[in-house]
Order: C-alpha cells, then sequence, then structure tokens
C-alpha cells in the first residue's frame, strides 16, 4: 500500500552548539501531533541530538553554516527525519558508522553517533560528499495508535 504524507516541516538554523536543543526540541514537538510514546520520544529527541551535533561539529568544524533539518510523516505512522549540512562530507561512510570509530582529531569523542542513530530508528541512510556536505535521513515507525485510531 502506498504511504500518503500527512504533514511536514522545514527547519533551517545556523550550526551553532547553543541550537542543538532547540533542534531536538522543534522535532520531537512536531513528532508529538502522532501521540508517540516518551520512549519513542526520547529515541527521536536522541537521534536528532546526534545528528545535528555531527553536523555542527564534524560537519561546519571551525566554519559557518546552516544545518537543514525536515520532518515527514506519514499515514503508516512513519516519522521521516532528514539532517543536512553543506560541511567537509565523509570520506569514508562505512567506517564511520562503524562503533566506536571516531574522526575527530582531538579524540575525544565515544564514536557512538552513528550506532545510537540506526539502534534508536527503523532505517538510517547516509549520503555524502566530500565538500560538499551530508544528509542523514532516519526513519523511525511508531507505535499504533489505538485510542485516536
Ligand atoms: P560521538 O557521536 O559518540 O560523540 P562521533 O561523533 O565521533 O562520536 P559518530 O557520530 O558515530 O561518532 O560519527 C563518526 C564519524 O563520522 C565522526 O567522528 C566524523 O568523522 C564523521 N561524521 C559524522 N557526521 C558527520 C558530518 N555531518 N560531517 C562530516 N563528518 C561526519
Ligand atoms: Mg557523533
Amino acid at each position: 500500500m502506498k504511504k500518503d504524507l500527512i504533514n511536514e516541516m522545514n527547519l533551517r538554523i545556523p550550526a551553532l552548539s547553543v541550537n542543538e536543543g532547540y533542534a531536538r526540541y522543534a522535532v520531537s514537538s512536531f513528532a508529538s501531533q502522532l501521540d508517540p510514546t516518551l520512549e519513542e520520544i526520547a529515541d527521536i529527541r536522541t537521534v536528532v541530538s546526534e545528528a545535528v551535533t555531527n553536523s555542527i561539529i564534524h560537519g561546519y568544524r571551525e566554519v559557518k553554516g546552516d544545518v537543514f533539518i525536515s520532518v515527514k510523516y506519514y499515514n503508516d505512522r512513519t516519522v521521516k527525519i532528514t539532517i543536512r549540512d553543506k560541511g567537509c562530507g565523509i570520506a569514508d561512510i562505512e567506517k564511520a558508522t562503524e562503533p566506536f570509530y571516531t574522526g575527530d582529531p582531538a579524540g575525544e569523542r565515544g564514536g557512538m553517533g552513528f550506532t545510537i542513530m540506526s539502534s534508536f530508528t527503523d532505517k538510517m541512510k547516509i549520503k555524502s560528499i566530500l565538500g560538499k556536505g551530508t544528509t542523514v535521513t532516519l526513519e523511525k515507525r511508531l507505535h499504533k495508535n489505538v485510542t485516536r485510531g
């Protein structure tokens, strides 16, 4: 069955650490229209945090730029979250997604962001072009809502 788009939002914010909390709040509050469980909303907050933080600290590192966030939800209760930056890009996506791998030159990160994103969602897709930027798409299907159908 073809799924139909019900609602969507788009957000563009400067890549500043101070905006990470806002991005997390904006996405989770939009997704709340689907009446998610507390656990589902916690998962959404976490994955948005991880992806936006990556764009800010790795994608743009020392340079300025914007982070583009889009959220769509469909009639099968799938929420699709896209986090995009026009930063440095990822040279080797397979390596970047390995647990505990970090490309952080200072070695101060845990290297668990992508592992968390993929385990807290149903689908994770990464597209990246060196020097052009990175797009991470995360899909999560929410529980069936029995009370409101
Ligand atoms: P943690 O998320 O645990 O703090 P981390 O950010 O290093 O550590 P991941 O989130 O799994 O770990 O990312 C792995 C690596 O992929 C990063 O260290 C970085 O080199 C690269 N990376 C991730 N997102 C981006 C991005 N948006 N732009 C450029 N490189 C990225
Ligand atoms: Mg990370």
